[in-house]
């Protein structure tokens, strides 16, 4: 058997409200989806992490490659990508091609051989996650710290144990923001923070250490990406928990996240930083230095069963009878793909997802909606 088609859907939803995080506004959202089918008429699915259309691009420049392969040697098919892409993007968005690619070809092969993903990867190690709620975006920027009220009541009505809110608007800001979210929900709720890499190192010495008190579980991407010595320096100066690694690719960058010493907790988007077959590699290394892996999770409903798979796979080390529950990001904001594209529906029952039990992702993509967030389809093909 060998892989016959590969086509790319660029899907556009335009929102009915924009956010803002630290450093811009979403007015929609656009996504890659990937769809791989092989010489038997089965067929899987994948999406990439970052600009569509380029993204699109970046696939139809690894299509010749994929074509005619094997989708059961799923690591050959990524090994010729890699060194087709090494010599002009050892980082960025052709490594989120890859991804896109080496995902649909990990359901498909599920699918041909009747097994889950899970199962593919060596074995689920657990069947449910505890989903966090990503969400406390910015509502406008001449106000942006606005009430979080009605949607904390939310989180907490929807039985999210978790929440991450998003800062990075300045020192003291952040602090009154992050002091009013946790009084808001009391301390059974764990919470942690996101900056998207809006400070200096002074600045994130500052604010992390004005909210030690208010028991932060991590700081995420408080810095620049660039700046791995930095991220040591912040970690040494900080009790609070530390965390980056959504705007790093490949085992080679996460590697040097590693080494430097720079982060408590690793955050791989497996729709950008090479795929399942890359982000496996990822946890291996991340183990080594007993670093903990939770993956940055922000597209459709694919790209959350491509999580729920790997998280189920990750071990505990160094292991114990008594196992805890291992946390899965679950974005909040308005996103039709996330919530229409695919089925059977993501179900949160008392806090925790179910891991998938059919063959490859466990889902279908409905084509209706494809359709629907089409942008081939539409007037405006714009993107942002
Ligand atoms: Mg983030």
């Amino acid at each position: 058997m060998i892989i016959e088609k590969v086509e790319t859907f660029v899907l556009k939803d335009k929102l009915s409200k924009s956010f803002f995080f630290s450093q811009w506004e979403y007015s929609e959202r656009s996504i890659c989806v990937v769809k791989i089918t092989a010489s038997d008429g089965t067929y899987g699915w994948g999406e990439g992490y970052g600009p569509a259309k380029i993204l699109e691009e970046g696939v139809n420049f690894l299509k010749p490659i994929v074509i005619g392969s094997d989708p059961l040697k799923n690591e050959l098919v990524w090994h010729q990508m890699y060194r087709k892409t090494l010599d002009y993007a050892r980082r960025g968005i052709l490594v989120s091609s890859m991804s896109a690619i080496d995902i649909a070809i990990w359901d498909l092969k599920g699918k041909i051989l009747g097994v889950a993903v899970s199962a593919l990867l060596g074995g689920a190690h657990r069947d449910k996650v505890k989903p966090y709620a990503t969400g406390l975006y910015f509502r406008n920027y001449e106000e942006p710290s606005v009430e979080f009220g009605e949607e904390i009541e939310r989180y907490v009505k929807q039985g999210f144990k978790a929440i991450k809110m998003k800062v990075g608007l300045g020192v003291d800001e952040d602090y009154e923001n992050v002091k009013k979210v946790r009084s808001m929900i009391g301390d059974e709720i764990e919470l942690m923070i996101d900056s998207n890499h809006a400070y200096s190192l002074k600045e994130a010495v500052s604010l992390a250490r004005k909210l030690e008190p208010l028991n932060i579980s991590w700081f995420e991407e408080p810095l620049s990406p660039e700046f791995y010595d930095q991220y040591r320096e912040l970690r040494e100066k900080t009790t609070i928990p530390i965390a980056a690694g959504e705007c790093e690719y490949l085992r080679y960058g996460f590697h040097q996240l590693l080494r430097s010493k720079s982060v408590d907790i690793l955050q791989p988007d497996i729709c950008s930083s090479g795929g399942l077959t890359e982000a496996k590699r990822i946890s291996t290394l991340a183990s080594v230095y007993g670093i903990d892996v939770i993956p940055h999770t922000w597209g459709t409903s694919i790209g959350m069963h491509v999580a729920l798979h790997f998280i189920s796979n990750l071990e505990l080390i160094p292991g114990r009878m008594k196992q805890p529950d291992f946390l899965m990001e679950y974005d909040q904001t308005e996103n039709a793909l996330r919530e229409k594209l695919t089925f059977p529906k993501v179900i949160m029952k008392d806090g925790f997802i179910k891991v998938p039990k059919g063959p490859g992702l466990g889902l279908d993509v409905n084509e209706d909606v494809l359709r629907e967030y089409d942008i081939s389809k539409m007037k405006d093909k714009s993107i942002i």
